[in-house]
């Protein structure tokens, strides 16, 4: 690990003063400090976001707002959460470890980076941690990365449980900029496609803080996370599924749902949540989003599971979710 400057502001506006260029904030640190240590990530200097006073979730008139360094086992476990978001606190315990849900943040398991095991070897090129050098996953071996939202430069897949909850439930996220701006942006507009940039994965600008994330009160009641992986606990998915869901006179009256393990960002495809709205639920009905769902897959050697079960999950979420 190389030297580097620690700062330990006590206020948004003093964490925004401390940032410069090779800045890194830092919450739990579970993902940053592993990249540190393998010089994945080699920031100079790193600001503790951990005492700004951002550790609180508040219900607001039409929602709620979680602060950026809530823990992931807190929002897991907060009561307000399992009652109406139960979604996002199912997604959460699926995540990590109980060790790592008492550290990792809010904030921080939005931006964790991805496990491709290239990305995290210095020695294989890779266009997200060296831009230009290429790709070795692309002809590599692949198990845990994209199919869909994938680009000739990279096709990590984005790791977080809780951001495809959060897709499925509209979160946005609060951003303070220095001199005291403040804007928002829902999960669509903050994560980037890999594209030609796959080293630029979200909106947020440079010396900018995420300081709360927003969901406003959801869409449907009947709500479920899915995830399948390699073993029982501790381990990414290798697909999930989010869904919020409303019934009404036994049709869908609303559909949102959102995808783990298949994409670049955490994954929700507008044509789904269309296709079920206002339609009776049936094996058939569900087929066919599932066919919608991965119409553009790009299934590259060692990915081809990745269609059958993603379309799988999908159909016992919705079978789940509509008895
Ligand atoms: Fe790097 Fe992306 Fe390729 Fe993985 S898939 S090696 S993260 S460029």
């Amino acid at each position: 690990m190389r030297p580097f400057d620690y700062h330990r502001p006590d206020t948004a506006e003093a964490a925004l003063n401390d940032a410069s260029d090779g800045t890194a904030f830092i919450g739990g640190g579970t993902n940053l400090l592993d990249l540190m240590k393998l010089e994945v990530m080699t920031p100079d200097r790193l600001v503790d976001v951990n005492h700004l006073g951002l550790n609180r979730i508040e219900e607001t008139d039409d929602g709620i707002e979680i602060g950026a360094t809530v823990r992931n086992s807190d929002l897991a476990d907060d009561s307000r959460i399992r009652r109406r978001w139960s979604v996002l606190s199912r997604a959460l315990l699926a995540g990590a470890s109980p060790q790592l849900r008492n550290t990792a943040t809010t904030a921080g398991n939005l931006l964790q980076r991805t496990r491709c095991p290239y990305f995290q070897d210095v020695d294989a090129a890779c266009n997200k941690r060296d831009p230009g050098s290429g790709c070795a996953a692309i002809g590599g071996e692949l198990r845990n990365h994209a199919v869909l939202g994938t680009s000739e430069h990279c096709i990590a897949l984005h790791p977080s449980d809780m951001a495809v909850a959060m897709r499925a439930l509209d979160a946005e996220v609060v951003i303070r900029g220095s001199g005291g701006s403040t804007r928002t942006a829902g999960l669509p507009d903050f994560y980037r496609l890999p594209g030609e940039t796959p080293h630029i994965e979200t909106t947020l600008e440079p010396g900018e803080l995420i300081t709360a994330i927003r969901l406003p009160a959801p869409t449907g009641d009947r709500q479920a996370y899915r995830k399948v992986r390699d073993r029982a606990s501790y381990a990414f998915a290798l697909v999930s599924t989010a869904a919020v869901l409303r019934m009404e006179n036994g049709k869908i009256a609303s559909a949102a749902l959102a995808f783990g393990g298949v994409g670049t960002q955490p994954w929700r495809d507008a044509e789904v949540d269309t296709l079920l709205r206002g339609e009776r639920p049936s094996d058939a009905l569900f087929d066919k989003a599932g066919e919608v769902l991965m119409r553009n897959a790009e299934l590259r050697e060692g990915l081809e599971f990745k269609k059958p079960l993603a379309q799988r999950v999908l159909k016992a979420v919705l079978t789940e979710v509509t008895r």
